[in-house]
């Protein structure tokens, strides 16, 4: 399975973006209503600067307390983002979330953002593939 049948088959394609100037109480407000993760940084949409997800803040609060909630997004983001492309595969993107400790991958079609895949997207589309395959070999078994 690939990346792009992964990201084809999500419900929403876009991604939820912010830019580096926004505060970290909007960022987590934007997280909560959306109910998601976490953020790109990005200020066109296109490339992303970093990624800042509920663990940065959290890590934060529990660091500096809630001072740093009016605090810039571009000041706790995780400015070296991994990023995959199309065409590489779910397990090569499941090691590397696995090996990163992360669990959001931005992925990219040459210089343009085009998805994010969260790590629940790539284990949820491998238990169907799964599912797909234990069909086919019971179908071969039972002669159907
Ligand atoms: P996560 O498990 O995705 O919520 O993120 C855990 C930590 O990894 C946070 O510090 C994020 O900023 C960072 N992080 C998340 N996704 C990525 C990524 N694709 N590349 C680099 N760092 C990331």
């Amino acid at each position: 399975m690939l990346v792009s049948q992964i990201l084809n088959s999500k419900p929403a394609q876009g991604v939820e973006t912010v830019a580096p100037d926004t505060r970290i109480f909007e960022a987590a407000e934007v997280l909560s209503a959306r109910k998601i993760g976490s953020l790109v940084v990005s200020k066109d949409g296109d490339t992303p600067l970093g990624i800042l997800s509920e663990r940065d803040i959290v890590r934060e609060l529990g660091r500096d307390g809630a001072v740093c909630l009016n605090g810039k997004v571009s000041d706790y983001m995780t400015a070296k983002v991994v990023t995959c492309t199309l065409d590489q595969s779910a397990d090569e993107v499941l090691e590397t979330m696995t090996n990163g400790r992360f669990r959001h991958i931005p992925v990219m079609d040459g210089d343009k953002m085009v998805g994010l895949i969260s790590i629940g997207d790539v284990v949820k589309a491998r238990l169907s593939e799964l599912a797909m395959e234990r069909d086919a070999l019971e179908g071969m078994i039972m002669g159907n």
